[in-house]
């Protein structure tokens, strides 16, 4: 079968060839990096990176170049520095490590690239001068804009009609556009915001700073080249954000930006979208401290990425469930070379079919859990390389159990000895019929989240919280 995505440019699934099988160039929007992301800040990264790990699989994975940027410079940050006393280079250099930690965390992989919009002023001048030239860009009160009546194809990525576009603006019309539809490639910054700079033939007074929407655009030309195989990233940024990006790169350089665009839905919170100005985040953070990286991964990739995601406890409860179950049977695979099953890969290269993938990887169980010798074997070989396709199993099964997949390090070894010296206690009493102390044993255990398993081969104890 071959590889097929959704092209929301297209708005239907088409079969994916890349224009060079050796370079599969692929851009993803990255953070903006001024606090904690919550957990709907990281579909994007999750999903995307599961599309990264499965063109590496497709491609080869020294052919595939994933660029994900970090936005380093935006007016959010600004406010965020001018609130905290602290510098903007603090600020992002902080969360771009809290970022890139979190990531790992979730067994997103590190991109290939990860351009920094801050490093990249000269090109975004650049670019804006051939956009002036061209016809295509207009200086105003401090400002450049984007002309979006020069370009016949404005909105077609988008669909978006003259009213959303408004909506999009967000803003009431400035004075100083020509069209309402029209955006800022450079703005005026005062003595206390960081600014650039202006060529002296902009006429512009003051230094200045880019658009948000003109960063990526000259990250994608430097780091990728002018057309690139895939663009991605969420659905609220197909418009204006795609639609501009695309507006400037297209006139620049007289070719698309993108051949195929992809966006993911959002992640939800009962009816309404998980967002800060809702005040109905759940931070990464936080979710960190409670469950495992892995488990976070399976509950966000459990939908399919074009689909909405409702997040709650039990969604994180069942997908821990369904790992333990997972690990459980791997304690007995030894690790050697393993092909991905054909029924994971059919549902992958199905526009990315995560929940049918994990469907699949729980048929592979099945099997492995009847099958003996060799078949086993084999059956569980499958189930680790699909798994491992889609970010799973990077933990040593052994590990997961009796840490509940929190980690080697989840409790000190100090509380492991302990824990070990009362569950022989409780071996103990059970053989001399002190029943009474045997389960007083359990339940303070219980009340730690740590749960003892009795079987033939003796007691065994794990933490499940
Ligand atoms: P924000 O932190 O709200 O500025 O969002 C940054 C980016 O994260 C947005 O542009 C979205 O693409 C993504 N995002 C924010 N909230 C969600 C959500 N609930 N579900 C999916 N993606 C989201
Ligand atoms: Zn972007």
């Amino acid at each position: 079968m071959t590889l097929r995505l959704h092209n929301s440019a297209a708005r239907k699934k088409e079969d994916f060839s890349p224009r060079d099988p050796n370079r599969v160039s692929v851009y993803v929007c990255g953070p903006t990096v001024y606090n904690h992301a919550h957990i709907g800040n990281f579909r994007a990264a999750t999903v995307f990176d599961q599309l990264f790990r499965l063109l590496r699989h497709e491609y080869g994975d020294d052919n595939v170049v994933f660029a994900r940027n970090i936005t380093d410079i935006e007016d959010k940050i600004i406010k965020a520095a001018q609130e905290t006393g602290k510098s903007i280079n603090e600020i992002t250099s902080h969360y771009a490590k809290v970022y890139r930690d979190e990531s790992r965390a979730l067994n997103i992989l590190p991109p290939t690239l990860e351009p920094h919009a801050t490093d990249h002023i000269d090109e975004m001048i650049s670019m804006i001068g051939v956009l002036m030239d061209k016809g295509y860009a207009y200086a105003r009160d401090g400002h450049v804009l984007f002309d979006t009546q020069k370009y016949d194809e404005y909105g077609t990525l988008s669909g978006v009609n003259q009213d959303d576009m408004l909506a999009g603006a967000r803003i009431e019309v400035a004075p100083y556009k020509k069209n309402a539809a029209d955006f800022v490639l450079w703005k005026p910054s005062s003595d206390e915001e960081p600014g650039w700079p202006t060529p002296p033939e902009w006429k512009l007074e003051s230094k200045g700073r880019p658009g948000w929407h003109l960063e990526c655009s000259a990250m994608i030309e430097k780091s990728l080249g002018t057309t690139i195989d895939i663009h991605a990233g969420g659905q609220d940024l197909r418009f204006p954000h795609h639609e501009n990006e695309c507006a400037q790169s297209h006139c620049a350089h007289d070719a698309p930006l993108a051949r195929v665009w992809m966006h993911n839905g959002f992640l939800q919170m009962g009816d309404d979208k998980m967002s800060k100005s809702l005040g109905n985040v759940v931070l990464v953070r936080d979710l960190l401290k409670e469950w495992p990286g892995e488990v976070i991964r399976w509950a966000l990739l459990s939908a399919h990425y074009r689909q909405p995601l409702e997040w709650t406890t039990s969604l994180l409860e069942q997908s821990k469930k369904q790992l333990d179950r997972f690990y459980r049977i791997l304690l007995d695979y030894s690790p050697t070379d393993n092909e991905v099953s054909p029924s994971v890969l059919d549902a992958m290269r199905d526009d990315m079919n995560t929940p049918g993938a994990m469907a699949a990887l729980h048929g592979l169980r099945d099997i492995a859990s009847t099958a003996k010798g060799a078949d086993l074997q084999n059956a569980l070989g499958q189930l680790y390389a699909s798994g491992k396709l889609l970010g799973f199993f990077e933990q040593d099964p052994a590990d997961w159990i009796r840490h509940g997949g929190m980690g080697k390090d989840a409790g000190n070894g100090d509380d492991d000895k302990e824990i070990d010296r009362l569950v022989e206690e409780r071996v103990a009493a059970k053989k001399s019929r002190d029943f009474a102390t045997a389960d007083a044993i359990r339940n303070q255990l219980n009340e730690r989240g740590i749960t003892i398993e009795d079987g033939p081969e003796g007691s065994t104890w794990r933490r499940t919280k």
